[in-house]
């Protein structure tokens, strides 16, 4: 069997061969299966780069390989260079390689580990970003309750729950000449993931549906409402389960109800 030819393997996937070489390694490619592998994890590694989403890391086996050429081409002195045949070459890459394979080498494991930790860094920065937006719109939200709460004519009304979940708690927080009221519940039973609470306001047997909400493990929840009109043009107040995104009108059993 001919060498090896593992140290032409990453400039091949590259684009960085003379035509002898790519010659050579397409010679020997076909009768050894340890090159055929570190082409495929090579070229893996290569092509994820411009696409990925997520970090690429070349296979640590790759990287092991890589370094350990390097430290051997460190110790041992390079034979005398081949005459070339073709038209010299500019790339990058060439330059290198012909200065010394060891560091064109260590290039490319340099150059992927940046693309890797650009890659990772970027998804950081996107995580925070959200979290960030989620965290913004949750203080605008506790920012809007407490003005509700804090409004001069606020008025407080009890829900009294029914027989479905006789252990509910609720309370309905307006000013009632005004548009925004708070809803806070307790001991609610939590829901599947496919179902929300829907809080309706009533005006003459006609209900408006005007929010969804969800409870946590314990049964809480809260919900900032804002109503089509000023509330104290509704009579009544009411809650029911509901597919996820809520309904046009009630489709289960009322859960909790309050007067006005
Ligand atoms: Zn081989």
């Amino acid at each position: 069997m001919d060498t090896h030819v593992e140290e032409l393997i990453p400039f091949y996937v590259l684009g960085g061969l003379n035509a002898g070489e790519m010659e050579r390694v397409e010679r020997h490619l076909p009768h050894c299966a340890s090159c055929r592998t570190l082409l495929e994890e090579m070229r893996a590694g290569a092509e994820a780069v411009p696409y990925a989403a997520a970090p690429v890391r070349p296979a640590s086996r790759v990287k092991q390989q890589l370094f350990a050429r390097v430290e051997e081409d460190l110790r041992v002195p390079h034979s005398a260079p081949q005459p070339r045949l073709t038209t010299p070459r500019t790339s990058f890459f060439d330059f290198l390689r012909a200065a010394s394979p060891a560091l064109a080498l260590a290039s490319i494991v340099l150059f992927l580990t940046a693309v890797a930790w650009a890659l990772s860094l970027n998804w950081e920065v996107d995580k925070l970003r959200a979290l960030n937006r989620s965290l913004a719109a949750q203080v605008n939200q506790q920012a809007a309750a407490i003005n509700v709460l804090g409004r001069p004519n606020v008025a407080v009304k009890n829900f009294e729950p029914t027989q479905v979940q006789p252990q509910a708690r609720g309370r309905f927080y307006a000013d009632f000449r005004d548009n925004q009221a708070l809803v806070v519940v307790s001991g609610m039973k939590p829901l599947p993931d496919n179902r929300v609470y829907e809080v309706w306001l009533i005006k003459d047997k006609t209900p408006v549906g005007v929010g969804t909400f969800t409870v946590d493990a314990n049964g809480t929840g809260q919900i900032l409402i804002n109503a089509p009109q000023v509330i104290g043009s509704y009579q009544i107040s009411a809650l029911t389960e509901e597919p996820q995104g809520g309904s046009m009108l009630p489709t289960t059993d009322i859960l909790m109800a309050s007067n006005f």
